[in-house]
């Protein structure tokens, strides 16, 4: 049952047995497992975090000022086994999913973390990042722009079955990564083009803010929130996404 249910979310589609003789970094209790660049260990996923408004133009799209300076980080979270791995050199199929007729992309980098704590320094996060991904936060956007106006909680729009896309690890050279061009394009015409300098808050200091409201664990990734250009993707249309010195996927829509 597990195993299938596994395979279902469109990770990589290993049973427990073989997640658990795969995985070597991460979170050991985990059974999704994303595959890690030149290892054949795999990242067992514990817990998915994901920034808002991390750049101001976004926010701006958003209908969202940042101020400066700017409050603290805000997060909300996906699933683990919302993971829906994209592996580099092939194409993704991933379907549309139900009760949207809006569905975003949102290209980010994402952050694995190879050890965790509480109240964590600067030094000591960025000590504590594993790798890189390219990741999707991928948003029911209608439903999250009916929720934000009625001031729901995102859960619908955000948290659904296959929703944090993500590309194999990338082991960090350089722990802190904090520029480089990052964007998307669907069916080949650039819908995102930013810079990760353009973040408001560094990955550090989202895992520092994140590590004053929890305990974090190796395993945990953090979605640092996408630059401008956010739209839609509909069936039959191909995302390809890219992050400098990270990689470069591609996902196709399926209906
Ligand atoms: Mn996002």
């Amino acid at each position: 049952m597990l195993a299938a249910g596994v395979a279902a979310t469109g990770s990589i589609g290993v049973g427990p047995a073989e997640a658990a003789t795969r995985r070597g970094r991460g979170f050991q209790g985990s059974t999704t497992v994303i595959p890690i660049v030149g290892e054949a260990a795999a990242f067992g996923v514990r817990r998915i975090y994901c920034a808002g408004l991390n750049y101001r133009a976004h926010a701006e799209e958003m209908g969202v000022r940042i101020p400066t300076p700017p409050p603290p980080p805000f997060f909300f979270q996906k699933p683990t086994d919302a993971v829906d791995v994209a592996p580099f050199g092939s194409a993704l199929r991933h379907p549309y999913p139900p009760k949207t007729a809006d569905y975003h992309f949102e290209v980010e980098l994402v952050v694995a973390l190879r050890r965790g704590g509480r109240d964590l320094d600067a030094g000591a996060a960025a000590q504590s990042i594993f790798g890189y991904a390219v990741g999707l936060d991928m948003t029911r956007r209608d439903v999250q722009r009916a929720l934000m106006e009625h001031r729901l909680p995102w859960e619908a729009a955000k948290a659904f079955d296959r929703s944090a896309v993500i590309s194999p690890l990338t082991p960090a050279d350089d722990s802190r990564l904090e520029k480089g061009a990052i964007g998307l394009s669907v069916d080949g015409q650039m819908r995102q083009a930013g810079d990760l300098s353009d973040m408001i808050w560094k990955p550090v200091d989202l895992i520092v803010a994140l590590s004053q409201y929890y305990e974090l664990f190796a395993g945990d990734l953090i979605y640092t929130g996408t630059p401008a250009g956010v739209g839609p993707v509909k069936p039959g249309e191909t995302m390809k996404a890219m992050i400098e010195g990270v990689g470069e996927i591609e996902v196709v829509v399926t209906a």
